[in-house]
């Protein structure tokens, strides 16, 4: 069992940027938790005080119900496996795998079992007499994601492990950490600032801005629910479109144009009659329709679907993702309705619900 709890962590440097503030998570036994959000958020510190390998400048950090806040990288039973999977080149796939075993001096009979069973796991039974220059990039990282299983480590914790693969390879290994994940049911930890690696494998994500989680949820309640303006623009790409309107009886008027509203979405936002709040629409909930004219700037086709980038009322710039290959051309007019809308406070930037 592996159960990790992170209650009111800080850190600070010692330059005094203060990294991360008042990290809160619960994580349960088996589950498999991404931490994602921009270059310099606070995700790998975040990653690094529950490796151990920086100090927690306060709060505490429990696996199992037992402080760990303290303890050195080495005893706390877990596993990093890194971007740069640096392999020892002169040794086989399999010298690699066995490695931190034989460090350790264990039985070489258990070392050749777990090493076997570790490379079954990872499809790489075929490969372990080979060098690691023989092997392909997502091959390698496989070999150091071996070097992790055979240590039959609590939790494994993954820092941006697939930045170094190109595209292809990026979506194959990343189902292949999610397979990984179901027949380990291993407790992982996983730092991405890539949001589609957040939302295909997260059992829970947790979005992180300037240090501060914003919100801990699965990957539809963020995509469906986002907390605050943030959340509602880091999930999903091409990302939410926002729209400054104002809320008057039965519809929105933004500059040059307006949107009717449903009688639930009027009663939502009638604390704001008469104010300005931020409508945010995400470019699949709108489809061709009635009511928002957009005029056609360009058109990009994703195969099943159409990305369509204009300007609606004055000059506002609008993204929609229409089904099918559409072909619009720069000055094409077409009609729009939006399917789904998101109300945000201007003061707060927090969801209306
Ligand atoms: P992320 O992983 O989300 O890109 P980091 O956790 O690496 O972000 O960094 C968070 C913040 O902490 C950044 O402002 C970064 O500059 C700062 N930081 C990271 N490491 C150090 C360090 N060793 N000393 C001082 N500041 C650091």
């Amino acid at each position: 069992m592996a159960e990790l709890s992170l209650q009111h962590i800080d850190k600070i440097y010692d330059n005094n940027v203060q990294a991360v503030f008042d990290f809160n998570l619960e994580v349960k036994d088996g589950e498999l938790i991404v931490l994602v959000g921009p270059s310099g958020c606070g995700k790998s510190t975040t990653l690094r005080m529950v490796a151990g390998l920086e100090d927690i400048s306060k709060g505490k950090l429990l696996l199992d119900g037992k402080d760990i806040t303290q303890a050195p990288a080495k005893d706390r039973d877990m596993a990093m496996v890194f971007q740069n999977y640096a392999l020892y080149g002169h040794m086989t796939i399999y010298e690699n795998m066995a490695f931190s075993l034989t460090l350790r001096k264990e039985n070489p009979n258990v070392i050749h079992k777990k090493v076997l069973a570790a490379a079954e796991i990872l499809d790489l039974t075929s490969q372990l007499n080979k060098k690691p220059a023989q092997l392909s990039g997502g091959q390698r990282q496989r070999v150091a994601m071996g070097r992790s299983i055979v240590r039959n480590p609590k939790v494994f914790l993954f820092d941006e492990p697939l930045s170094n693969l190109d595209a292809k390879l990026r979506g194959a290994t990343r189902r292949e950490i999610l397979l990984l994940h179901k027949r380990l049911k291993a407790t992982m930890l996983y730092v991405t600032h890539d949001q589609t690696e957040a939302l295909t494998l997260a059992d829970r994500i947790v979005c992180m801005s300037m240090g501060h989680v914003q919100q801990v949820g699965t990957p539809l309640e963020l995509y469906d629910r986002p907390n605050n303006i943030f959340v509602a623009s880091f999930i999903g790409l091409p990302p939410m479109n926002m729209l400054d309107v104002a809320v008057e009886d039965g519809q929105l008027h933004g500059k040059g144009f307006t949107v009717a509203l449903s009688e639930d979405q009027r009663a939502l936002l009638a604390p704001y009659k008469g104010k300005r709040v931020t409508l945010g629409v995400r470019p699949e909930d709108i489809s061709e329709g009635q009511g928002l004219e957009m005029k056609v700037v360009t058109n990009e086709n994703l195969g099943m679907n159409t990305l369509v980038h204009g300007l609606i009322g004055d000059n506002l710039r609008v993204t929609a993702k229409l089904r099918g290959w559409a072909n619009y051309r720069n000055g094409d007019r077409v009609t729009l309705q939006c399917n789904k809308m998101h109300f945000f406070d201007q003061e707060t930037e927090n969801a209306i619900r």
